[in-house]
């Protein structure tokens, strides 16, 4: 096992307030690194982050090539047909235009269905349409994503830590660079939209993180952040052993309030700050391995993961917090505004 450096992180990154220990004694469920953390929260907002914490100069150490970060794309023949689906919703109901096609009358019909409607924009990371200029992805791994902006028309630009899936990306003809968002050279102003999936849990300093995607952004220009739930109902049923946890990697776990709060102290205005509940069929089959410590996925955990997504849709349906992920959806005030505020 890896051992890491770690230093105490005993106070809100928000509030600055002193944290209450949530959980005590978490592991890492992939068995890659030594040790046991703590998990705290802010009573104030509501934000979860583990403590001791990795040292900056050890985090590389967290991600061992034996890591699952980012997989190639291989797609059944089924997979396929269902991606031209959800590609199909996405033209018609993400702004992209409709016409007179089948596939696109199809398109249009599903998307009527508000889960397949969710499920295809979560395909593009809401990226709506029409294309008006440059898609950074943080984290793009091997360009999933940007290849599907790239196809709707966008300019699409991509960062990473990982070599190997950089490689990849870069065999598909997109611009990734190397690094990561706090370091890179991206030009202010230039940005129309930002997506971060499952990265804003990784960093270290989330609200610095935040605005160097203001920065990049021109105003008006819109981030759009997904991120596991602390409040959703995978956290609540599976406790310490659920999938979103992933210590010591998940440096902070947020909830539509700490999100929200953190986008606002970075600068953003808020458009849109919901859960999403596409992931919990997934999440629950991880978390129900991690709990039963086992390496295959039998059938009865498949059939009391779809129970669990099936019940999680109801209960969001009514509270809307619910889902395992937290979708933010945030925009750069405009120049004008930025004058009167500072004036
Ligand atoms: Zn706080």
């Amino acid at each position: 096992m890896i051992k890491i450096r770690t230093d105490k992180n005993t106070n809100c990154h928000l509030c600055d307030n002193q944290g209450i220990i949530l959980y005590k004694d978490l592991t890492d469920s992939q068995g890659l690194i030594d040790g046991s953390w703590d998990m705290y929260q802010c009573k104030e907002c509501s934000l979860l982050w583990l403590n001791p914490r990795t040292i900056p100069e050890d985090i590389p150490k967290l991600y061992p090539r034996t890591y699952y970060t980012h997989a190639k794309d291989h797609r059944s023949k089924l997979g396929l047909i269902y991606d031209a689906l959800l590609s199909s919703v996405v033209k018609t109901h993400g702004g992209y235009g409709r016409d007179a096609a089948i596939r696109s009358r199809i398109g249009w019909f599903l998307g009527l269905i508000p889960i397949v409607k969710t499920a295809a924009l979560r395909s593009t990371l809401f990226v709506t349409g029409p294309p008006r200029g440059t898609h950074l992805d943080v984290g793009c791994g091997s360009g999933l994503w940007l290849k599907k902006t790239k196809k709707l028309g966008w300019n699409t630009l991509g960062i990473d830590h990982d070599k190997e899936a950089i490689a990849i990306a870069r065999k598909f003809g997109l611009h990734v660079l190397y690094g990561n968002m706090e370091n890179s050279a991206i030009e202010s102003n230039s940005i129309e939209i930002v997506t971060a999936r499952h990265v804003l849990e990784h960093v270290l300093e989330p609200r610095t993180f935040l605005k160097e995607c203001l920065r990049v952004l021109k105003p008006g220009g819109r981030a759009i952040i997904i991120t596991p739930n602390i409040e959703s109902y995978g956290a609540q049923t599976f406790s310490r052993h659920w999938r979103g946890f992933e210590p010591p990697r998940h440096l902070y776990l947020f909830s539509v309030k700490s999100l929200a709060l953190c986008a606002k102290s970075a600068g953003f205005n808020i458009e849109t700050c919901t859960t999403l509940t596409i992931s919990a069929f997934r999440m629950a089959m991880r978390s129900y391995q991690i709990k039963n410590q086992k390496r295959n996925v039998s059938w009865s955990i498949k059939i009391r993961s779809l129970i669990f997504m099936m019940q999680e849709a109801i209960l969001n349906a009514f509270e809307k917090r619910r889902g395992e992920e937290v979708l933010l959806i945030a925009t750069k005030p405009d120049a004008q505004v930025n004058e009167v505020l500072t004036s």
